[in-house]
């Protein structure tokens, strides 16, 4: 048991740096679970300090070479290569993900195929970002130029692994940035095989360096190094908190993506045959480990009970079960995943909350897999603990509220601020709602827009801050330099 990565030609134990596959330093490795039998399929490195020293030292390098003399039309054409390379091979690389992470393989598939439009979306972007000329006083010319902040540090987790490496990495690469990506412990083959496809695809050496490993050692290695010059995190709120200090430290900008309570709002007027899957989905796909997972669903008094019955109706269909069977829901990453989450269920019944229904695990899932059956619970008050922490787990619930006051009080009314939907045929109420809600996303009778790589994202309050997808992240991903020539 060791390589789970030969048929994508490279060794899952090692990492990428300067251009090369190789150990780590010390030629650690970490256990690669397979979630959904709870079974080691591999290793994968252990990275630690010295190689993302050498990761670092790699990006710089790369700066100053092919990559950095690259023009962004160029940039563009290889990226837009590594799109079409990633679209060959959807079929391995969602094989792969659902094995790593548990999801569903369709799911993983779309992950897949989002992965690819990242590619394609800022490879064509990369040379339509430019400054601007200022008019300003008689003799002079003024303009920005968007440059590169130079080498780029990427934390990602476990969750949507390709989608986030491909909205992060993807945007800073557009920019002329050089990488360094730290894939989570848990989930790092697709990252390694984004890795090689982009090698092969012709980006140039240094231009992107992958080092997996602990996030309490490469993590923080890469998040500490002075080296660096931006930092994207996606991940838990007390890490990221520990991410932003070492930025601060190092005065370097950091883009904080730290998950969310998202709540979708849901008026008597609202179709609710449109509305009903996707109140469900948003809330159980990828195991409810999303982090703009719908994971409260606030619903009008007259229609509450309507609604209620219809919801639990349809999470008593919901099948869970190994990734590859693609039911519904698969296993959660891991052991203390579902502890956490089992957690709060036990929370759920000792303070007497309806269990309003739960799907059902599928005999065929194995008994080592991290299996939580998807959960609705009603009978809590907005400030309950099941109703203000990210559970990140298949679990839902369901608060009542009067008017459309008391939703935008319930709806603003936890830390977070990723996401909110809002279901209603009234216009001019959606409009009000779409400005009174505290999140950076809303959306109006749909929820996610289908991942949509266009769409700016990204949170407010304990959710986060700055912008990752759409240009958004071209200039989040850029310094502007002013330029104020004196001619007379
Ligand atoms: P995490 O924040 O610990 O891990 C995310 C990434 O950060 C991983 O790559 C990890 O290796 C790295 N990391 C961990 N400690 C680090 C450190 N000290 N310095 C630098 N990098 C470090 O998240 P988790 O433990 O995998 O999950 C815990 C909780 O986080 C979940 O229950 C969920 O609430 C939340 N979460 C949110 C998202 C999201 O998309 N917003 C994703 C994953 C987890």
């Amino acid at each position: 048991m060791s390589n789970i990565l030969s048929d994508f030609g490279i060794d899952s134990r090692h990492c990428f740096i300067a251009g090369a596959w190789g150990p780590t330093a010390s030629g650690e490795t970490l256990p690669a679970e397979d979630p959904s039998s709870g079974e080691t399929m591999g290793e994968i490195a252990r990275g630690a300090a010295t190689d993302i020293d050498r990761a670092v030292a790699a990006a710089r390098t790369a700066l100053q070479g092919e990559w950095g003399r690259m023009t962004a039309t160029e940039r563009g054409r290889v990226l837009v290569r590594i799109g079409q390379l990633v679209l060959e091979q959807v079929d391995q690389l969602a094989e792969l993900e659902a094995r790593d992470v548990g999801k569903p393989l369709s799911q993983a598939r779309a992950d897949a195929v989002a992965l690819a439009r990242y590619m394609e979306f800022y490879g064509g972007a990369a040379d339509k970002v430019h400054g601007e000329t200022i008019p300003f006083n008689a003799g002079y010319t003024v303009y920005t130029l968007r440059e590169p902040h130079g080498v780029t540090g990427h934390i990602v987790p476990w969750n949507y692994p390709m989608q986030i490496i491909g909205r992060s990495v993807g945007a800073a690469l557009a920019m002329g940035n050089a990488a360094v990506l730290k894939p989570a412990e848990e989930a790092s083959l697709t990252a390694l095989v984004f890795t090689e496809i982009a090698r092969q695809a012709g980006l140039p050496e240094g231009a992107l360096n992958t080092v997996p490993g602990l996030g309490e050692e490469a993590g923080a290695a890469l998040s500490e190094h002075s080296g660096v010059n931006h930092l994207s995190f996606t991940g838990s709120v007390p890490v990221g908190s520990m991410i932003q200090a070492a930025a601060a430290k190092n005065v370097v900008p950091v883009t904080l993506e730290l998950g969310g309570k998202s709540p979708q709002v849901v008026f008597e007027d609202a179709d609710l045959d449109k509305a009903l899957p996707f109140l469900v989905r948003a809330g159980v796909q990828n195991a409810g480990q999303t982090c703009s997972a719908s994971s409260r669903l606030l619903i009008q008094r007259g229609l509450y009970d309507r609604l209620l019955e219809r919801l639990a109706e349809s999470y008593r269909g919901l099948k869970v079960g190994p990734a590859i069977a693609d039911l519904n829901v698969g296993p959660l990453i891991s052991g203390s995943q579902k502890k956490i989450v089992t957690g709060f269920l036990d929370l759920a019944r000792q303070d007497g909350l309806q269990i309003a229904a739960q799907g059902e695990i599928s005999a065929e899932a194995p008994a080592g897999g991290h299996y939580v059956a998807p959960t609705l619970i009603a009978g809590l008050a907005p400030d309950h603990k099941l109703a203000q922490d990210e559970i990140f787990g298949p679990v839902q619930v369901v608060l009542p509220f009067e008017d459309e006051e008391e939703a935008v009080a319930i709806a603003n009314g936890t830390d977070y601020g990723l996401v909110a939907g809002v279901w209603s045929k009234d216009g001019d109420r959606q409009m009000r709602m779409a400005r009174k809600l505290h999140c950076g996303q809303v959306f109006l009778n749909n929820y996610g827009a289908a991942g949509g790589a266009e769409l700016p994202f990204g949170g407010v309050g304990k959710s986060g801050h700055g912008r990752e997808k759409g240009f958004e992240a071209l200039y989040g991903f850029s310094s502007l330099k002013t330029v104020a020539a004196h001619h007379g």
